[in-house]
Order: C-alpha cells, then structure tokens, then sequence
C-alpha cells in the first residue's frame, strides 16, 4: 500500500492554496500523520493562523520559518483558530497569546479532548495499521531513534493522558505508557498548565467570524472531538476542515468522549457538512487540499456502517461478550489494545443507544454486549 498523503513529511515551503491563504505544512511524527497543515487567513492587520502545530520549539521553529517566508513576524499574528482540543492543533496558541496577545478562538466546549485518555487519538486504527505495512515494507527502523524535538513534545502529551489511566468504561485497561514516572508526571501537570490555551473568544455553530474581509461560519463539528469546529466561506468557496474530513485516512472516533454516542455525533455532522451548499476547495488539517466534500463524507460513513455490518455479525457468531472479544475480531492483532477497544466500544453504544443492542456487567465488571 502506498504511503498517505496525510502521512508525508512536511515541505517547509508555504503555498497559497487560495487567495490570500497560505498552507503551512508543520512537522508531527504522530502514529499515522507526517505534518499538520497550518493555514494563514492574510488582511491589512497581519494574519490569522489556523491550527499552529504541536507545543514545542521545534514546532514554533518551523512555524517561524514559514511565517518569515510569507513575510510575517510573530507578533503580526493576530487571531489563533484552534478547530479542536488536538494537541497537534493548539500546540502554538498559548505562546501566540502570552507573548503576542493574539486572540485564541475555539468551540465553547473546547477541552475535554485534552484530557481524553485515548493513546493516539488522530487517525482510527485501521490507518494506523496500513501505516505499520508500509514501515515494514520498506523495512524503517522505528525503535532505537532518538525522538526529535517534535517527539518528544508529544511524549510529554502521551503523559497528559496518562495521568487519567485506570478502567475504561467497558472494564478493560487504559494504555499505560512504559516510561510513566512520579517525576515526568509531574512535569507534565506543569507543561499541561501551560501549554493549554486560554480561549479568550468562544464561538458556537453559526457565529461569524470576519477575517481578511470575509465573513467565515462556524460549523460544529463533533465526532472526533466534541468541541471540532470546521470554517466556511461562503463568498470564497473554502472550506477549513480541520479533522473532521480528511482526504485518504479515517479519524479516530474515541468511544472514550463527551458524547454518549460519538459515532452519531460524526454522522451528524459529516450529514451536515456534506448537505452545505457553496463548497469549492476544501483545507484539511492533514493531506492536501480537495474538492468534492460530500462524497468524502459519504465514503467515510460508509466505512462505520460497514463497520457496524462487522459487529453484527462477530455478535451472532460469539454470543454476549466483551468489548475486548469483539475488537480482536474486528482488527488484526497488531492493532490490538486500548485504542482499538475504543472504537470498537464507540460502535457498540451507536448499536445500544439505537436499540439495536443491549448490555450488562459480569462479575469481573467487564461490559457484556448482544447485538440483534
Ligand atoms: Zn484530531
Ligand atoms: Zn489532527
């Protein structure tokens, strides 16, 4: 399989994929992505900066290199949009606010994301696995490296997460990092207090936000986070999307969530996004620009149902069992574990919340679910 697009590295030079926005690729070795786009919004007052990257100096070099060639200087840098509580997504916002006073605009909900206990919560496990075939193909060594800078900004937030280890809802374990100490856990509750941004603006679905002449909505998004939000010009044709809808790879649903049903959630808003009207060119946050919005949205739907269609069947096959049995028949086992558990919980409380499916505890207090 070859690689995906959203799995490349990141090209250092800054392209305007529209009329006065530029696509700043940012470097994350995140399991299953190889960059984050950051999109600059130009006008007279400077720039306004979507999704700045991970915490981190690396990251804040490379955002600075970009920014340089467009010929901004930080402190031009007047509004951060953050589309949801990632930390590939909001890395750069707090040190844009503290030292330039920008503005930091988020969903109203923004944070539960950042506390999510989920391992890797990008890209759904079945990316995650045709990203190791294509590691292996090619034979990469991928221990043994000393991590980069970027690296290990993100080990730091591995460790957030962390520290909310003990049982998932469904009764199995939360992943439990091999490096976890006393000592990085409370470096960590330090670097969480103050990497986490302040939103200082607050937005909700259908609020306006008028950037370099134009009046960008707000469209709510939830699935993969409940705080995602996606950006959309009407007038321009743009559409910023965040997470939400990316070109060739699946984002992670968490069943771990603010949601008592996620997946709904996603097909909520992938329905919402594919119905808008006045979509020409739409950004993702990983991969490069697209067109066609709403048949994107449908393949992804279209991956959960088929998902779904899995469950049932595992369910008629094995009888009432836990969420752990129906994961390891869902995916290979390489993939077997907490994040894979997740999913797979997400679709079975999208069965039992649709009456579809029913569950209870046995005796160890692991979740036991019938579907049909
Ligand atoms: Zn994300
Ligand atoms: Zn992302």
């Amino acid at each position: 399989m070859a690689r995906r697009q959203e799995q490349e590295s990141a090209r250092s030079e800054v392209t305007e994929v529209a009329d006065g926005v530029l696509r700043m690729e940012l470097p994350i070795r995140m399991p299953g992505l190889g960059h984050v786009n950051c999109y600059a919004i130009l006008d007279a007052n400077g720039a306004a900066v979507v999704d700045p990257g991970l915490p981190g100096p690396g990251t804040w070099r490379a955002l600075q290199d970009r920014l340089k060639q467009a010929g901004l200087a930080p402190r031009n840098v007047h509004t951060v949009i953050v589309t949801h509580s990632h930390p590939d997504h909001f890395g750069g916002a707090g040190r844009f606010a503290k030292e330039f006073g920008s503005k930091v605009v988020a969903h109203h909900s923004f944070g539960f994301g950042v506390l999510t206990p989920a391992a890797a919560p990008e890209v759904s496990v079945d990316d995650l696995a045709a990203e190791n075939s294509v590691a292996d193909a090619a034979n990469e060594p991928r221990e043994g490296v000393p991590p980069s800078t970027d690296e290990r900004d993100l080990d730091a937030f591995e460790q957030l997460r962390a520290i909310t280890t003990g049982i998932t809802p469904w009764g199995g374990e939360r992943p439990k990092p091999p490096w976890r100490t006393k000592l990085k856990w409370r470096v960590m509750r330090w670097l969480g207090s103050s990497v986490i941004p302040t939103i200082s603006h607050p937005v909700d679905h259908g609020d306006v936000l008028e950037l370099a002449g134009r009046e960008w909505f707000v469209v709510h998004t939830p699935g993969h986070t409940g705080d995602h939000f996606c950006l959309h010009d009407p007038e321009s044709g743009i559409f910023l999307a965040g997470d939400h809808v990316l070109p060739s790879i699946t984002p992670h649903i968490s069943g771990i969530s603010s949601s008592p049903d996620p997946l709904s959630s996603f097909f909520f808003s992938l329905d919402r996004v594919a119905e808008m009207t006045g979509v020409g060119q739409v950004l993702p946050a990983h991969g490069h620009p697209f067109d066609d919005l709403a048949s994107r949205c449908h393949a992804i739907k279209r991956h959960h149902h088929e998902r779904l269609d899995e469950v049932r069947v595992i369910s008629r096959e094995l009888g009432p069992t836990t969420v752990a049995a129906f994961s390891e028949r869902l995916f290979k086992k390489r993939s077997w574990g907490a994040m894979a558990e997740s999913e797979t919980y997400a679709h079975l409380e999208h069965l039992r919340l649709a009456k579809e499916a029913e569950s209870y505890r046995d005796d160890a207090g692991k979740l036991i679910y019938v579907v049909g």
